[in-house]
């Protein structure tokens, strides 16, 4: 048996072995910005997000990556006379990348922005302002690929997809809906969106398009901060489960179905206390295990008992940062 390949659970993704750290820290290679422009819905977003292609032809990063992957990148300068240390960003391409030769690599990197809270000064995160100043030919030293769990599955047919993202962690659903849009749409697929503002949703012209040219991919938004016509109240993204139970109830019954989280850290014990709530135990077995006596009272579970106590099984991947 493969070292991959787990029957344990009905509906067990077989995973495939992708390689990573081909390209290290002590030696990253160089790459070229394509393109980069904001990928918010509106230019008056809260926060800054670019969607940052890079050409990586020629080098050891070329034609290398999976969808759901992320790639180090190490910013120009130094922090008290020391190289800076590489940042991780999730692959926003689709495995063989933008163009399907295997030589642009994407990914979506919000301005980390906020005030000290003790000093009151400006914070600007080092690497993810690096990355959105890039122009155009700008070059760029990255490593990777690396992670080998938050992927499709081998035979991505085999299965249809609950993927749940917070702001930036919509990055891999890109990759990987464009993965599944390039093999025919074999899957059902429901994208679950979470943003505080609506001008906040990133990729949603091209999200919405997809839903008119699949059928079997729908497209859902939780909107945190404010309503609006669509949404008469405030909507965390794991409330969507609730909300749109009757598209996502059936597939969640499903032995067919892995659910996929990607985003803000904490987000995963919103999305496990909701499942438990909405569904039955048998339902609730196939994405994680609560020891008797925690099922009746979700709403008291703690952050802190992801994964000791609750846990989740092979048919979910988490990836939180
Ligand atoms: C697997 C993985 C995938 C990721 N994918 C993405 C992605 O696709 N897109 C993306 O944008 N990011 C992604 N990240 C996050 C990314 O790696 C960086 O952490 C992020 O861009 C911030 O890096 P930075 O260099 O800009 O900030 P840094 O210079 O590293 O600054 C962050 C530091 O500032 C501190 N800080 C922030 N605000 C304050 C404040 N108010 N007061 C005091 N200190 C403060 C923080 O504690 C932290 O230590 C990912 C991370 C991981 C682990």
């Amino acid at each position: 048996m493969s070292s991959t390949t787990t029957t344990d659970l009905p509906g067990t993704p077989e995973m495939p072995d992708v390689p990573q750290h081909l390209v290290k820290p002590n030696a990253p290679v160089i790459g070229r910005v394509h393109a980069t422009r904001l990928c918010t819905r509106s230019r008056k977003a809260a926060g800054f997000v670019r969607h940052v292609e890079i050409d990586v032809s020629g080098t050891e990063l070329e034609n290398s990556w999976h969808s759901g992957q992320s790639f180090g990148v190490i910013p120009s300068g130094d922090l008290d006379g020391k190289p800076h240390k590489l940042r991780l960003y999730s692959i926003a391409a689709p495995t063989g990348g933008e163009t399907g030769d295997g030589t642009i690599i994407t990914t979506t990197v919000k301005r980390l922005i906020d005030e000290h809270w003790e000093s009151h000064k400006l914070v600007q995160g080092v690497c993810s302002n690096y990355l959105c100043d890039l122009n155009v030919g700008d070059e760029v030293l990255l490593t990777g690929p690396v992670g080998k769990r938050f992927l499709l599955p081998s035979d991505p047919s085999k299965h249809d997809y609950i993927f749940i993202a917070t702001g930036t962690g919509i990055a891999p659903f890109r990759g990987m809906m464009l993965d599944l849009i390039r093999q025919g749409m074999p899957s059902r697929a429901a994208l679950l969106m979470g943003a505080p503002y609506e001008s906040d949703l990133l990729y949603h012209d091209d999200l919405t398009a997809w839903t008119r040219e699949h059928t079997n991919f729908s497209y859902h938004t939780a909107i945190s901060r404010h309503t609006t016509p669509d949404q008469p109240t405030k909507l965390y993204v794991q409330d969507l489960l609730r909300e749109d139970f009757d598209t996502l109830g059936p597939m969640l019954a499903s032995e067919r179905t892995l659910i996929y989280i990607c985003g803000l850290a904490g987000m995963e014990l919103g999305v496990f206390q909701t499942l438990a709530k909405l569904l039955t135990p048998e339902h609730l077995a196939q994405y994680i295990t609560v020891p008797e006596g925690y099922e009746e009272y979700p709403e008291k579970w703690e952050r802190s008992m992801i994964p000791k106590t609750i846990k989740k099984t092979k048919r979910v991947f988490l990836e939180v940062y």
